[in-house]
């Protein structure tokens, strides 16, 4: 483990630990964070005094994404929603905008230093150590995800191999000659990099690396896409859940039995997306903790997830995310007023609380896929959910 005293911590020790944090934090944002204030205060939490209970903080409002990008737009090109004076901050990054307007995220030195230590937790729970190798073939743009990853790693005293600049063939060969251990990219591109490798005559399972550790894209979740990853590089793959508004939340254990949320920096919460009531399947929203510079409170992440209900065998204590995160709510349906999730490319349908979702589930495969699409089957005059990432990438 990372850090086993907050690991294992569990119960009122627990929710201790992260109201003292919460405390903390609010106070400095209510004295200078104008996005926070102006929302809590409407709430009726002028004072950190006001704060006396988890009952108070269930009481602040959730916050949106659509929110914070109009924030911003609003009010260019950092918004509000800040803390500090601008020459306190060190670090700028950008949210892909696949979803919306891109989102623009300061960090200071401080919580620079907090999303190392986030990734540590990520990084340890795949098993990675200071003896590790681990490369990073990335653009290092102004996408967080992996800069973030690399300053883990360098934290964590492994040895930290920048993979930007060079064609896939160049990154393989640095690979070979620097002897990487471990392996952290997008799933598809893993396997896209496995694929490489096989065309130029080297076989990726002979490389030295054990460990793959994957953000950025769903994938390294879904057991058909992971078995993929494993076999082509004779690794052990691992997801991890982040983003760039919030941070590196979610890692996975040696029992890889779905996502640990990491709770001594994040609160966890999961509710009902229609209705905001607590629930165990629904919406999971997020406050991050130790970026007090740049925080987000009550985030709806919009991400479908289930809550685990048996504690993990690793010993952890922190929650876990059954499945990891199991789809967009953008996709949720409501049908005769259930909620309906259409879970990602598992092919596992997230609820079963209506059948009518089976037709929604169904689809037809692309023509150009190959072996992974001959899963797909006909059922009446429908088509199964295809499982094939190229199909899922389009669909
Ligand atoms: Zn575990």
């Amino acid at each position: 483990m990372f850090d086993r005293t907050l690991e294992t911590l569990g119960g009122e020790r627990l929710l201790g630990h992260q109201w003292r944090r919460l405390r903390a934090m609010a106070e400095e944002l209510l004295a200078s964070n104008q996005f926070v204030a102006r929302r809590w205060r409407a709430a009726g939490v002028g004072s950190v005094e006001d704060l006396r209970g988890w009952d108070d903080f269930r009481r602040l409002p959730l916050t949106t994404k659509a929110e914070l990008v109009d924030d911003q737009a609003s009010n260019p090109p950092f918004g509000t929603n800040r803390t500090y004076a601008l020459e306190r901050y060190v670090r700028v990054h950008q949210t892909s905008g696949t979803s919306g307007s891109p989102l623009r995220w300061l960090d200071t030195q401080e919580s620079w230093e907090w999303w190392a230590r986030c990734w540590g937790f990520v990084l340890r729970g795949a098993g990675v150590g200071p003896a590790d190798r681990v490369f990073f073939p990335f653009s290092f743009g102004l996408f967080i995800g992996f800069w973030a990853g690399f300053e883990g790693a360098r934290a964590l005293g492994a040895l930290a191999i920048p993979g930007g600049g060079q064609d896939s063939a160049t990154r393989l060969a640095w690979m070979e000659a620097l002897g990487a251990t471990v392996l952290v990219c997008t799933p598809s591109y893993a396997l896209y990099l496995a694929e490489v490798a096989r065309g130029r005559g080297i076989d990726p399972a002979k490389l030295p690396v054990r460990i793959t550790v994957h953000a950025g894209e769903p994938g390294a979740g879904i057991p058909a896409v992971r078995a993929r990853i494993e076999d082509g590089w004779g690794a052990r793959a691992f997801d991890h859940g982040g983003m760039t508004e919030m941070g590196a939340y979610g890692y996975e254990c040696a029992e890889q039995a779905g996502l640990h949320v990491n709770e001594s920096e994040f609160i966890l919460e999961v509710i009902d997306p229609v209705t905001a009531a607590p629930a165990r399947d629904g919406e999971l929203v997020l406050t991050n903790l130790g970026r007090v510079g740049s925080p987000v409170v009550r985030y709806r992440t919009g991400d479908h997830v289930r809550l685990a209900a048996a504690p993990c065998p690793c010993g952890r204590t922190f929650s876990r995310l059954e499945g990891g995160i199991l789809g967009r709510l953008d996709d949720m349906l409501i049908v005769r007023g259930v909620n309906v999730y259409r879970s990602r490319s598992s092919g596992r349908e997230s609820s079963t609380r209506s059948a009518s979702w089976s037709k929604w589930a169904m689809r037809r495969p692309r023509p150009d896929c190959k072996k992974r699409c001959g899963r797909a089957s006909a059922s009446g005059s429908r088509w199964r959910r295809c499982r094939c990432v190229a199909c899922r990438d389009t669909s």
